[in-house]
């Protein structure tokens, strides 16, 4: 049964029974797609956003560099988010914050609770716009006792620009991704001195210049180290490091950084196809599900990109959403793409229809890597280069033709890098 909003949320009163468009999420990708669809006028639009206020991550992430693209100026994070949200609003667009979406059903038709209970919505289209979350200590297996004082960077942001807490004064960061330099400049921001960078391989996972942050704050990095334990029993007292650096750091707490997965737990309890190499779900190049009621856009695709990138990629697959809307989009399986040699892919399949929303193939590789990265159409190679990659790193390739019969995207090692 479909309830009218008012009916279980006095707070959503004005909420349409049958929304033109459902966005669930309310980041940049979420935001750019309600608001070019709003303003195309398809009818009521709504984004649906489980945390107490919209925006997405930027909302407390209070550094720069956000909003070049978007607004041609340099912002903070929140600055960000609250200009997002104005410009949807202003469009139109009406955001429901406390909102979960907790199913995705066929019709297309979102299951939702909020904290005045159970309902359902039905839409013409639902995007997915849920983002992505860094990995936790136990998803990279690390020891030792438990207390608190082990953050990802998200947590620990939301903790200083939100509840307005110090959660401890000289902790160790893990990873040298872009987001462990955004936990770096929190810190900085905070008055907390990080004790050391720790980073698995042999050199940063950002590019430069990123990876003279530490240096220019006086901070050691420690490569080729890896965290063995966290000790202490109500508050961290030390890291032991394996690897190049096997020492203990007296440190009261770690920040485990990066290696994001897609916010994907709606997936496996839906009717939608999910991707196992992204973790989110298999797309053609128009952001098109399994369902072609349902997009996606956003880190969900495929973690992680800039602000800036998931903006622009919401702004690119509401478009064509809005030519889903007008019949012009023609609805298609498409051809999935094969792959050897790389952890990741997106799109998976390519559509018959020109203007793609995803206008490159985006590729991922788990581990350093060296070798020939080709993509091969009807068993001739018509793209590739000679590629040097680490993991988390974009590599992109041209789109091939729609009208292929057989596509491949193939990383031949020259040798696979340790770490
Ligand atoms: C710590 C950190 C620092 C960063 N710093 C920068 C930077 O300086 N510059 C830059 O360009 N980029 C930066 N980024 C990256 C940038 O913030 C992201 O690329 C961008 O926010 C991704 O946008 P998105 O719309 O895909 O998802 P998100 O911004 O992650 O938004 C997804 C939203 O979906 C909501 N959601 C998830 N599941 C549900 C559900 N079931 N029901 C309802 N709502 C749901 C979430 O609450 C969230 O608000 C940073 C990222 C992090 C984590």
């Amino acid at each position: 049964m479909v309830y009218s909003a008012s009916r279980w949320c006095p707070k959503m009163a004005d909420l349409p029974q049958n929304p033109a468009v459902v966005i669930v999420g309310s980041g940049p990708a979420g935001l750019a797609a309600a608001t070019l669809l709003a303003e195309a006028g398809v009818g009521p639009v709504i984004v649906l956003e489980r945390a107490a206020t919209p925006g997405g991550v930027p909302r407390h992430c209070a550094h720069s560099p956000y909003g070049l693209r978007e607004f041609r100026r340099l912002m903070t994070g929140p600055a960000y988010a609250r200009a997002l949200v104005a410009r949807a609003k202003a469009a139109g667009v009406t955001i429901h914050s406390g909102v979960n979406v907790t199913q995705l059903l066929p019709g297309p038709e979102v299951a939702v609770t909020s904290d005045v209970g159970p309902a359902r919505i039905a839409a013409r289209l639902v995007m997915l716009a849920t983002g992505a979350r860094e990995s936790t200590r136990a998803q990279r297996m690390i020891g030792g006792t438990k207390p608190a004082g082990v953050l990802s960077t998200g947590a620990l942001q939301a903790l200083i620009h939100e509840d307005g807490l110090i959660p401890f004064r000289r902790p160790v960061i893990l990873g040298t991704e872009l987001v462990s330099f955004s936990a770096l400049l929190t810190c900085r921001l905070a008055g907390i001195r990080p004790m050391a960078m720790i980073e698995e391989t042999g050199r940063t996972t950002a590019r430069k210049p990123s990876g003279l942050l530490p240096f220019a704050l006086g901070i050691p990095l420690l490569t080729g180290t890896s965290v063995a334990e966290v000790e202490g029993r109500d508050r961290v007292t030390g890291i032991r490091m394996a690897g190049a650096h096997a020492d203990r750091l007296g440190a009261d707490g770690l920040i485990v950084t990066g290696r994001f997965r897609p916010e994907a737990a709606l997936l496996p309890q839906s009717h939608l196809v999910r991707d196992p190499g992204t973790g989110g779900p298999e797309v053609d190049q128009f952001g098109r599900c399994s369902d072609p009621c349902y997009f996606a856009s956003g880190n969900l695709l495929r973690p992680v990109e800039t602000a800036g990138w998931c903006w622009a990629e919401g702004r690119s697959v509401g478009e064509a959403m809005l030519r889903t809307l007008k019949g012009t989009l023609a609805p298609d399986p498409g051809l999935r793409i094969g792959s050897s040699g790389v952890s990741a892919m997106v799109p998976q399949r390519i559509a018959p229809g020109t203007d793609p929303a995803l206008d490159r193939l985006q590729i991922r590789v788990a581990v350093p890597s060296r070798g020939r990265l080709s993509l091969q159409v009807d068993g001739s190679e018509v793209a590739g280069r000679d590629l040097r990659a680490l993991p988390e790193r974009r590599i992109v390739l041209p789109l091939p033709r729609p009208d292929a019969l057989q596509i491949e995207v193939r990383l031949a090692q020259d040798q696979q890098e340790g770490p």
